[in-house]
């Protein structure tokens, strides 16, 4: 009965508003993918944030996309569940790819029913929480700046992980009293160098650490978190549901994100087993366009905190979609993950 669906995609370039620096790398721009999946005069939105972190460029994507081609061609999009295990098959790694298929069959499906996905999903588009705003790792100089400018969020995410954590610190205090999130992805690979840090950060008014060690030291983040008394949340350590079982008793909460789970799929299903074992959940993204934001704030509902801001810091975004104001998750009420394109909105005025 199903004539399928017509897969294409091209790759963009998101420009940073400023270099966008952590404990690993630096960059100026980002490459990721847009997919488009259209029948019957509806298109679905889909994109894929390669990470180098996890062996991924916008190259190594489009590998896997163009390999769903046929796939998609032949099946019949409702039957959703069926192509999500497909999408899944298509590689053990590449999950940015396979999220950007799974996001774009979920806008394709919920806007041919003429619902916002969050409606569809059964949840409160009231109920975001409210986003942090991330300082990458730069000057006390640009610190201060960065943390002036960022004035209207109310919970800021710091970056840290270098040999600069105190400066860092010191600047952004000089600057604001408001909470901070910390985030030293993976940075402080010693054990008793990560309990000193984290005891000075929580004098300095800091609500929760983020994976403070390399993502297979668990070991050492168990023996860190037994002696510490703040939450502390994996990143890096979890990237799909197989990973959550180890990580009970050794971290308190998990980072998901779209990229690394490989779609909305799989990160619902990290929600559920996380909220089994007890776990808090945050919700995060990498750099991205409001394509792939959008998908992640409307199941953001359903978790407890939020690190939703990688198209706030783009200068370019080519889509229209969520957002933050003043930290609030915003949904709108268009069909689908509710985003626009940019030129097509301005074309059809
Ligand atoms: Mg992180």
């Amino acid at each position: 009965m199903s004539t399928g669906l017509k897969l294409s995609y091209e790759i963009i370039q998101l420009n940073l508003k400023d270099t966008w620096t952590i404990a690993r790398d630096s960059i100026k721009f980002k490459q990721n993918v847009i997919v488009r999946l259209e029948k019957d005069d509806v298109v679905g939105y889909g994109e894929a944030a390669p990470n180098t972190r996890y062996g991924e460029t916008a190259e190594s994507s489009i590998e896997i996309i163009e390999k769903a081609v046929s796939m998609f061609k032949e099946c019949d999009p409702w039957n959703y569940f069926d192509i999500g295990f497909k999408i899944q098959q298509l590689d053990c790694q590449q999950t940015a790819a396979k999220a950007a298929l799974d996001i774009a069959l979920f806008d394709w499906i919920t806007k041919s029913l003429g619902l916002p996905l969050y409606r569809y999903f059964g949840l409160d588009k009231t109920k975001t929480p409210v986003s942090t705003f991330s300082i990458g790792i730069d000057t006390p100089d640009m610190i201060r700046k960065k943390v002036k400018k960022a004035d209207r969020f109310p919970l800021l995410k710091i970056k840290l992980g270098t040999n600069n954590d105190e400066e860092i610190i010191h600047a952004v205090r000089s600057v604001t009293d408001k909470p901070l999130r910390i985030d030293a992805n993976e940075g402080w690979d010693n054990k008793e160098l990560a309990l000193d840090k984290i005891n000075w950060l929580i004098t300095q008014g800091v609500e929760l650490i983020e994976q403070p060690m390399p993502a297979d030291m668990l070991e050492e983040t168990f023996w860190l978190r037994e002696r510490v008394d703040i939450p502390i949340f994996a990143d890096e350590s979890v990237k799909t549901c197989s990973d959550i079982p180890k990580l009970v008793g050794v971290f308190d909460g998990i980072n998901i994100k779209l990229m690394k789970a490989g779609g909305l799929q799989e990160a619902l299903r990290m929600i559920w087993s996380a909220k089994m074992f007890g776990m808090k959940i945050m919700l995060g993204c990498m750099v991205e366009s409001s394509v792939a934001i959008s998908a992640a704030a409307n199941i953001s509902p359903l978790v407890d905190f939020a690190d939703l801001d990688g198209n706030m810091i783009i200068s370019d975004d080519p889509f229209d979609g969520a957002y933050l104001n003043k930290g609030n998750i915003v949904l709108n009420d268009l069909p689908g993950i509710g985003v626009t394109e940019r030129e097509l909105k301005h074309t059809s005025r």
